[in-house]
């Protein structure tokens, strides 16, 4: 099943994948007509325990931070495997160590709300201006609640 179905207007943050415990959700595609990977549930292994969707920030919206200066999206930033960058990011900042993340709103808040809508002291999180020519084309990227217009 895509979580597609379960969550309107999926914008491909990754958030669910380490949301379950259980390994049964995994990015794939892109999907005819959207720009980026999309989760899809593997039904098999799934328990219903339903933390892949309590954990979207778009089911459950974080509180997002306020930021002024924000970064040009680069090619370096494409394809990332936000998931990992996630996992790696929360080890991180759980061992105690100064952690840097950089990422679109929509990565922001997916990990914010995997941290359980908290950041602590020694994460700091830079802002990304999304990428133009993707979020054009991409159907989630217009309705998106988190959008910031380059200035
Ligand atoms: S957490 Fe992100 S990738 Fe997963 S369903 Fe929600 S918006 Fe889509
Ligand atoms: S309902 Fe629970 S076990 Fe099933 S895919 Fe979602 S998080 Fe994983
Ligand atoms: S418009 Fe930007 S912040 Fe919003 S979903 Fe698309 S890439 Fe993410």
């Amino acid at each position: 099943m895509q979580l597609t179905e379960a969550v309107k207007n999926c914008n491909g943050c990754g958030a669910c994948v380490v949301a379950c415990k259980l390994v049964c959700v995994k990015m794939e595609g892109p999907l005819e007509g959207r720009t980026k990977k999309t989760p899809h549930k593997n039904e098999d292994g799934c328990n219903k325990c339903n933390a892949c969707v309590l954990y979207c920030p778009l089911y459950n919206p974080v509180t997002m931070p306020e930021f002024r200066d924000f970064y040009e999206f680069k090619e370096e930033f494409e394809n990332r495997d936000m998931p990992d960058l996630y996992r790696q990011t929360m080890r991180s900042v759980k061992a105690g160590q100064y952690t840097e993340f950089i990422g679109t709103l929509c990565e922001i808040a997916a990990l914010k709300s995997l941290m359980g809508d908290k950041f602590r002291p020694n994460l700091k999180v830079y802002p990304l201006y999304c990428d133009e020519e993707k979020r054009a084309k991409d159907p989630a990227c217009q309705v998106c609640m988190f959008y910031k217009d380059e200035k």
